[in-house]
C-alpha cells in the first residue's frame, strides 16, 4: 500500500531524509519512530505530497507522490500534529466542508459525515463550535476529517500529543480500531504507544533508516540469550533470596541469575540460560518441589525502549523519551 525507495530530502545544508526505503502492507498499523530531528515529519510531508522528494520514489496506493500527487492525495488521510480545525465553525459544518474539499457531495457527503461522526464518537458535539471542544474531542474531529473520504492510507503525526491519560487511551483505541479498514502510519516518540498500538515499527535516526520490523522480531533479534523472569514467594518459614538464587543457579543450563526485586517474603529473579536450552520446566519444578509459591514465570523480552536506545544512541533517545508527561501514560 505504501512503498518508499531511496527517498531523500535535502534542505539547504541538512539532509533531513537520507535514502530511506521501506514498505507497508494493506491494513497494517506501523509506528514511525525516531528522536526529534530524525526526519519523521519530513518523510510524512513527502508521503502526503506536501513537498516533493529531492531524490528517490514513494508510492501511496499505487500512485507516485511526485508524478501523480492528486491521485495519491485522494487515497491519503492526514492528521498533522495540530489538527487543522476552524475554531469558529460547528463540528458538523467543518466536516461537511472538508468532505466537499475532498470531492464529496449530495447523499454521499451526508452519509460520510454521519459515518465519521459515529466512528470517531463526535456525534454529541456535532453542533458545538470547535473552539469550545476539549483537546480529546478536537483530536477525534481531526481523525474524523482525516477519514471523511474513506482513504486507504492514514498518516497520523503524534496523534496523542498534549492529551490527558484518559484521552490518550481513547484515541489509541480509536486508532487501533481504524487499522484493517485503513493502512496507518503513526509517527510518535512515545515508545509504549508503539508497543500498545502498532504491529510494525520503522525507526529512523539522523535521516537514515535503522530498523524496520515487527516489535516481536526486533525483540527476538536483540535478545542474545534466553532470559526469563521468575517471581517466587514463600508463605511460611524464613525467606532467603540469596539461597533461592543459589538453588536457581544450580539448575542445568542456567548461566546467570540476577535478583531484580526483593520483598520481605518474595523476590523476582532474572534467569539467563545457554542459547537453545529450555530451562523453564526445570525452574518451575524446583520452585514447586522446594515448597515455594511460583507467582510468575515469563520471558524477559527487551523493551522497545531498550532497543530504541541501542539503535539510535542513548543521548538522542533519552532526549526524545523524557520530554513529555504522556510518556508515562
Ligand atoms: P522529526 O519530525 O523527526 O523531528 P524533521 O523532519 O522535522 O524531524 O526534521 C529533520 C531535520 O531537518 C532536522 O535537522 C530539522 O532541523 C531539519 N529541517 C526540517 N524542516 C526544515 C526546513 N524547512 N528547513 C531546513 N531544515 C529543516
Amino acid at each position: 500500500m505504501i512503498t518508499v525507495h531511496d527517498l531523500t530530502k535535502k534542505y539547504a545544508r541538512t539532509t533531513a531524509v537520507d535514502h530511506i526505503s521501506f514498505s507497508v502492507s494493506k491494513g497494517q498499523i506501523v509506528g514511525f519512530l525516531g528522536p526529534n530531528g530524525a526526519g519523521k515529519t519530513t518523510t510524512m510531508r513527502m508521503l502526503t505530497c506536501f513537498f516533493p522528494p529531492t531524490a528517490g520514489e514513494a508510492t501511496v496506493a499505487g500512485f507516485d507522490v511526485l508524478t501523480q500527487p492528486l491521485e495519491a492525495r485522494r487515497h491519503i488521510g492526514y492528521l498533522p500534529e495540530t489538527p487543522p480545525l476552524y475554531l469558529e465553525m460547528e463540528t458538523v459544518d467543518y466536516l461537511r466542508f472538508v468532505g466537499q474539499l475532498k470531492g464529496l457531495s449530495g447523499e454521499e457527503l451526508n452519509r460520510r459525515v454521519a459515518f465519521v461522526c459515529e466512528r470517531c464518537a463526535v456525534g454529541d458535539v456535532k453542533h458545538k463550535l470547535m473552539g469550545k471542544l476539549s483537546k480529546g474531542y478536537r483530536q477525534r474531529v481531526g481523525l474524523a476529517q482525516a477519514i471523511i473520504h474513506n482513504p486507504d492510507v492514514l498518516i497520523l503525526d503524534e496523534p496523542t500529543a498534549g492529551l490527558d491519560p484518559r484521552q490518550i487511551i481513547e484515541t489509541r483505541e480509536l486508532i487501533r480500531s481504524l487499522a484493517g479498514e485503513h493502512t496507518i502510519i503513526l509517527s510518535t516518540h512515545i515508545l509504549p504507544e508503539v508497543e500498545q498500538t502498532c504491529e510494525q515499527v520503522i525507526i529512523i535516526n539522523k535521516g537514515k533508516l535503522v530498523a524496520t520490523d515487527s516489535v516481536e522480531n526486533l525483540q527476538a533479534r536483540f535478545r542474545g540469550v534466553e532470559s526469563i523472569l521468575i517471581d517466587i514467594a514463600a508463605r511460611t518459614g524464613a525467606f532467603s533470596a540469596p539461597s533461592i538464587q543459589e538453588r536457581l543457579e544450580q539448575v542445568a543450563g542456567v548461566s546467570r541469575v540476577v535478583c531484580r526485586d526483593q520483598q520481605a517474603n518474595a523476590a523476582v529473579f532474572e534467569v539467563e540460560s545457554d542459547k537453545g536450552r529450555l530451562v523453564r520446566g526445570d525452574l518451575a519444578r524446583l520452585v514447586v518441589e522446594a515448597g515455594w509459591d511460583l507467582n510468575e514465570l515469563r520471558p524477559a523480552a527487551m523493551s522497545l525502549e531498550e532497543i530504541f536506545l541501542q539503535l539510535t544512541g542513548a543521548e538522542s533517545a533519552a532526549a526524545s523519551t523524557s520530554a513529555t508527561p504522556e510518556n508515562n501514560a
